[in-house]
């Protein structure tokens, strides 16, 4: 008998299975052994009689234990995964030591043994929602015609300037990780003019959030010819073709983190717009007042989210001088500029985006304003020199996606091995 999976029991009701797997709990009484068997697709209790020849084996094994076995289906409602396997065929493929992980243990230690944490029905179903948000936005933007184009992870400037970069010692040099693929996009997308990547970003971010990591997957995209309306109506397509997708291919998952599947149905675009002005005012009316000026926090974004029935809500026109130096200002409102974000539910900001600034000098202002040494640009600016065009592009937070769809609390329980402000290991 060929192996099957253990969601294949659904079609299998009555007939014989053969599973192999891991041991995920087990229990046994002087007649009975019960076998809660896990395998990628789930988990499915098996029952082993003890006139079994092999209930003695089957009953000493402990958890996260390989084994093999066969037997047939039955529906069981009471029975966790709905299913209920009666053992006939059992075979032990490794015996496990004494595994370290039981109930109610720190998150400090679930972390320092994350390579067996992964395991966890947690981990397990998140990165599945992973996995589908990764191939929704590959979908999406390979259907719409665009290219996918890698860009370097080391490189020789900082991309959002500012203290939060790795460095790393390139020979006799200094060099930095890639916090976005931005400026050699801006470069490409003159080639090929509709273009897109996934790619790690690397943030040494100081502050000690759920949302925050040191090292994400980060989804970009530059587009030629294209203004902040077009680039809205991309952000929007994008995000309800994720949702779509996680619906459609993750419903088990979904159910598992208790998540309002309904209410994710209704995400429909043309989503809320506001501009940061409005987002004041809004702010101000709920008493948390804020200067004009600084950037919008977590508890800012909350109340926001939480003004609009908790749906994404586009943020648009923030203040330009807390804005990248890429970022053009609005002509019709100088002190602001072209740019967007997106909030998610539970999370805040899930995409930050803008149009590019076309003016060589004004680029050259905000950076020396930053303190940023305007001659490692000049090979930028040639984009500026040689045919340039309006362009626009965005980049979304892949982790921060997956943490709105699953509801978790923690964005480091979203991918498989997280790096934070305090840890790197394993
Ligand atoms: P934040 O204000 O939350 O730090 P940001 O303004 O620094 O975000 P951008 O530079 O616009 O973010 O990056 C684009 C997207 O990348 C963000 O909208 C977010 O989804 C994601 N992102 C940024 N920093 C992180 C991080 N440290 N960990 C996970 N995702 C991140
Ligand atoms: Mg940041």
């Amino acid at each position: 008998m060929q192996y099957k999976q253990i969601a294949d029991a659904e079609t299998h009701e009555g007939k014989a299975l053969r599973l192999r797997g891991w041991i995920h709990r087990t229990r046994h009484s002087n007649k009975l052994g019960f076998i809660v068997l896990r395998d990628s697709s789930g988990i499915i209790q098996c029952v082993i009689n003890s006139d079994h020849p092999k209930f003695r084996e089957a009953v000493s094994l402990g958890i996260e234990s390989a084994i093999s076995l066969s037997g047939k289906v039955k529906k069981d409602e009471r029975a966790p995964g709905g299913y209920e396997l009666a053992v006939e065929e059992f075979e032990t493929i490794h015996r496990a030591e004494v595994f370290p992980i039981t109930k109610d243990q720190s998150d400090e230690f679930l972390l320092d043994i994350r390579h067996l944490t992964v395991r966890s029905q947690k981990v397990t179903n998140a990165l599945k929602v992973r996995s589908t948000v990764f191939e929704a936005i590959h979908e999406y933007f390979r259907k719409l015609g665009y290219f996918e184009v890698q860009s370097p992870i080391i490189t020789p400037t900082a991309g959002e300037s500012g203290s939060d970069q790795f460095n790393v010692k390139y020979f006799d040099e200094e060099a930095y990780l890639a916090q976005t693929w931005q400026l050699y996009a801006e470069a490409v997308v003159l080639a090929l003019e509709k273009i897109y990547c996934i790619a790690p970003s690397f943030r040494a971010e100081k502050s000690r959030t759920t949302r925050h990591l040191t090292e994400y997957w980060h989804a970009e995209v530059e587009t030629a010819w294209q203004d902040l309306e077009g680039l809205i109506a991309l952000a929007e397509g994008l995000i309800v073709h994720i949702i779509k997708t996680v619906i459609r291919e993750r419903k088990r998952e979904l159910e598992f983190f208790e998540i309002n599947v309904k209410k994710l149905q209704e995400i429909k675009a043309p989503f809320k717009r506001i501009t940061y002005d409005e987002a004041l005012m809004i702010l101000k009316k709920r008493g948390v007042e804020t200067a004009w000026g600084k950037d919008l926090r977590t508890l800012e974004e909350r109340e926001i989210l939480d003004e609009f029935g908790n749906k994404p809500v586009f943020v648009t026109h923030f203040p330009k001088q807390i804005k990248a130096f890429y970022m053009p200002r609005d002509p019709e409102k100088p002190e602001t500029a072209r740019c967007f974000d997106l909030l998610a539910p539970g999370v805040g900001e899930i995409i930050g985006a803008s149009e590019r600034d076309l003016d060589i000098d004004e680029m050259k202002k905000s950076l020396t304003a930053a303190g940023e040494k305007v001659e490692t640009y000049d090979w930028y600016f040639d984009t500026r020199r040689y045919g340039s065009v309006p362009h626009a592009g965005f980049g979304l937070g892949v982790e921060r996606v997956v943490q709105w769809l699953t509801g978790l609390e923690h964005i480091r329980d979203t991918i498989a091995f997280p790096r934070t402000l305090n840890r790197f290991r394993p």
